[in-house]
């Protein structure tokens, strides 16, 4: 998909356009860069952890 699902910071109101269409709020991604990077700590971390009981 090209276009993602974006929440809006006011109401939460989750939208595909650059404004809400409810209050016409600012609205951001859900799931942010930051975010993606620690999940990918995460990952490393859990298949660690099932290599270990192997
Ligand atoms: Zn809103």
């Amino acid at each position: 998909m090209r276009w993602k699902l974006r929440r809006c910071v006011e109401c939460g109101e989750y939208t595909l356009r650059d404004k809400c269409p409810l209050c016409g709020g600012e609205v951001r991604a859900p799931h942010p860069a930051k975010f993606s990077l620690d999940d990918k700590y995460l990952f490393y971390r859990v298949r660690a952890i099932r290599q270990s009981r192997h």
